[in-house]
């Protein structure tokens, strides 16, 4: 009887002991498992520093690690985004939204930066309309910059076809200024404060005074990793944000993370750094609705994607 008892005991033991076994075992692959690479595509720009300084602070977080893949142009940027070879990436809003638009499942959830754009002149040009005839360099159609050169045409009274609008790889816009072959451009940083840093060119406008909250670079995402990784995007997004503040408030840190990502000299980062600002990266309703006028009003698109279609806000803490 007693041999018999113990037998029993024993056998509940190990059925008690067996699932117990099971499960710590998973928590641990779990806990191997749930460090999620997210792999963030991006130019070497300063409209993209709150990425590289989340990559940055975020580089011992245990549940994301954020590889940041660097790209030469937009078109191979946003092939990679499209073809969901990457998770997400800081794109120009008005190419994701163009992508949105032809059936691409994309999200913006957060904004690159505020203002930081400028147009650039030869230090001949003194005015709008001192442009006529000239040729003038953006980097895509669909981009803000082409946006912020309409609005000033369309501010002093001018057209389109006023000048020759022309596109060109952004790192050769400040020597095709120097050669006389454009009459002026605008880009991402830091690409005009360097004309301005070597005297070849000077700023006409700030984007601050052509476009109040202007909309430029975007963390886009696509959807199906916020669907199918939620917790991971969710991190990655707050943390976003928190970057966006801790460079804002940290001029030393934004200066040496922005050294390191761009290799470009103290003088024109300083400058660049300048006129941009990190501190609130939400979209809003308000600001995109803006946008989409422009983008109606200069031709970019007539057919938009919406809001609620668009934008996800909800991911970024407030
Ligand atoms: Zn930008």
């Amino acid at each position: 009887m007693k041999k018999g008892f113990i037998g029993v005991l024993l056998l509940v033991v190990l059925t008690m002991a067996a699932p117990c076994a099971g499960k710590n075992d998973a928590g641990r692959q779990e806990n191997a498992i749930t460090r999620e690479t997210i792999k963030i595509a991006y130019l070497p720009i300063t409209h993209s520093l709150p990425i590289f300084a989340e990559a940055e602070l975020q580089k011992d977080n245990p549940a994301i690690n954020i590889e940041l893949i660097k790209y030469g142009s937009w078109p191979e940027l946003m092939d990679a985004l499209n073809t969901g070879r990457i998770d997400g990436a800081i794109a120009l809003i008005q190419l994701a939204m163009k992508a949105k638009e032809q059936g691409i499942d994309l999200k913006a959830v957060a904004l690159g930066h505020t203002d930081g754009n400028v147009i650039i002149v030869n230090n001949n040009i003194n005015r709008t309309a001192d442009l006529k005839g000239k040729a003038f360099a953006i980097p895509h159609r669909q981009s803000s910059h082409h946006i912020l050169l309409r609005q000033m045409l369309d501010n002093a009274g001018m057209v389109e076809q006023d000048l020759n609008i022309v596109e060109l790889p952004p790192p050769e816009m400040p020597s095709a200024l120097a050669n006389g072959s454009i009459s002026g451009y605008c880009v991402a940083e830091p690409f005009g404060a360097r004309a301005v840093a070597l005297g070849t060119g000077k700023v006409l406008y700030y984007s601050e005074e052509l476009w109040d909250h202007s909309l430029c670079c975007s963390l886009v995402l696509n959807n199906s990793f916020i669907k199918n990784k939620s917790a991971a995007a969710q991190e990655l997004v707050s943390r976003y944000g928190e970057a966006g503040k801790y460079i804002s408030g940290n001029r030393d840190e934004e200066e040496r993370i922005a050294a390191e990502y761009l290799g470009v000299d103290k003088k024109v980062l300083d400058l660049s750094l300048q006129w941009i600002s990190y501190s609130n990266l939400e979209i809003t309703a308000e600001t995109y609705s803006s946008l989409t006028d422009k983008v109606k009003r200069y031709g970019l698109s007539q057919n938009p994607p919406t809001y609620e279609n668009f934008v996800n806000p909800a991911l970024l803490d407030k």
